[in-house]
């Protein structure tokens, strides 16, 4: 007998919440480690921004807010918004919600019926397949090849949708593969999306400010404009300002949707904390700067990580365009033994074994969806990134000359 529900048992913690406990453990047991799990920025928050929300505080904006969000905030939004898109919301079609991540939560909440279908290209951020199954929908996940810079094409789309397929998602840049999708490509997905109109597409644009070539990842909407009726995009103050722990996020979308959106919020949180609303409207309307500052740090963390694992044996890495993470194919070094025995047949294996050895963590694959891969963040220090990328490419070599 148990009091969790059966739905409940389906759903995992969150890898990275796990890693972040046995981190914790291993530390209270004095090991030293470099963590390369962790997707946040070490940045601190801009100084503007914090002062905003003392500000706040100072003058008693401490109540209750809207629940879908404070009118300022929606209205810096929706210029944000305007900037990325090219598209004009008004205000009723935008919520503001305890970050990106409870966007996405209210929206699959507010619209999955029993075993809809949700596409996931593959790989994937790892909360997605469990959001999807909380909220009674099933995860489909498209697999893509490291080969296609794990883009989905035109075609495995189209495969995989269902009469029962209620949304697609889309994260560009993603995480963990930092894949950016131009124009042409986005164009001939939506062309696939036109021929069903009964998917709805849901972009986590996250990361969308932090690419390494120039300007924002370009957005479906601005390759089809005509699905607004059907898009929901999301996104977030989280990793662009370095603001992981004030939890905003923001979505956009066909009024019923986010009315639906709305009425999810007001019955669970009420709304996202106020004095983290004044901080990230001071965040959306104030110096850019910050961005480019952050977007060229990771840029330079990218290609020190990837100069380094160039000469790792048995790992394969596509360069990522944007966000801080790194996803090797790490499938050549499988089966093999390690000194000290340990016998490395998933990545899984590969990744404890690193971390016992060098107190380097970092996520396995599978957690993905793609076996034979492991994710690493570079947006730590770049002195970490050096010394982990270095750890890292000491346990290939060992393993390679092991296998030979
Ligand atoms: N989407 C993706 C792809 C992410 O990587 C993350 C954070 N790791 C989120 C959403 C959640 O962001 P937030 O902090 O705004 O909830």
């Amino acid at each position: 007998m148990t009091v969790v529900s059966a739905r409940m048992r389906q759903v995992k913690l969150s890898p990275s919440v796990a890693a972040r406990i046995i981190l914790n453990q291993l530390r209270e047991e004095g090991r030293r480690i470099i963590d390369m799990t962790i997707g946040e920025p070490d940045f601190a928050t801009p100084d503007h921004i914090s002062k905003a929300a003392i500000d706040a505080i100072m003058r008693g904006d401490t109540k209750y807010p809207l629940s879908q969000g404070t009118v300022a905030l929606r209205k810096a939004a929706a210029l944000r918004i305007s900037l990325d898109t090219g598209l004009e919301y008004p205000l009723d079609q935008i919520i503001v919600s305890t970050g990106a991540k409870q966007v996405l939560y209210n929206a699959l909440t507010a619209t999955l019926e029993a075993g809809d279908e949700v596409i996931i290209p593959a790989p994937y951020w790892v909360s997605y397949p469990d959001m999807v199954e909380l909220s009674g929908g099933v995860p489909v996940t498209l697999l893509t090849q490291a080969a296609s810079q794990y883009k989905i094409t035109p075609d495995a789309l189209r495969a995989a949708i269902t009469p029962k397929t209620k949304w697609l998602m889309l994260n560009a840049p993603s995480n963990p593969s930092g894949t950016v999708y131009d124009l042409a490509e986005l164009a001939a997905l939506a062309d696939v999306l036109r021929d069903h109109p009964h998917v709805w597409i849901m972009t986590d644009d996250i990361y969308a400010r932090l690419t390494f070539d120039g300007g924002p990842a370009p957005h479906i909407l601005q390759a089809a404009p005509d699905l607004a009726d059907r898009t929901l995009a999301v996104n977030g103050v989280s990793k662009c300002y370095a603001m992981t722990g004030w939890r905003i996020g923001y979505g956009s979308g066909p009024k019923d949707l986010i009315k639906a959106m709305a009425v999810v919020q007001s019955q669970s949180t009420s709304g996202a904390c106020t004095i983290s609303q004044a901080a990230a409207t001071a965040a959306l309307n104030g110096p850019q700067d910050c961005v480019e500052d952050f977007a060229r740090s990771f840029k330079e963390r990218r290609d020190l990580a990837l100069t380094i694992l160039a000469d790792a044996p048995g790992l394969n890495a596509v360069s990522p365009d944007g966000a801080f993470y790194i996803f090797p194919d790490c499938s050549a070094l499988l089966g093999s033994t390690a000194p000290d025995g340990s016998v490395i047949a998933t990545d899984a294996d590969l990744v404890q074994y690193i971390l016992r050895k060098t107190g380097v963590a970092l996520l396995d694959g599978m957690s993905y969806g793609v076996p034979g891969t492991f994710r690493l963040s570079f947006a730590s220090a770049p002195d970490e990134v050096r010394e982990g990328c270095e750890a890292i490419k000491s346990v290939c070599k060992e393993l390679a000359e092991n296998k030979a």
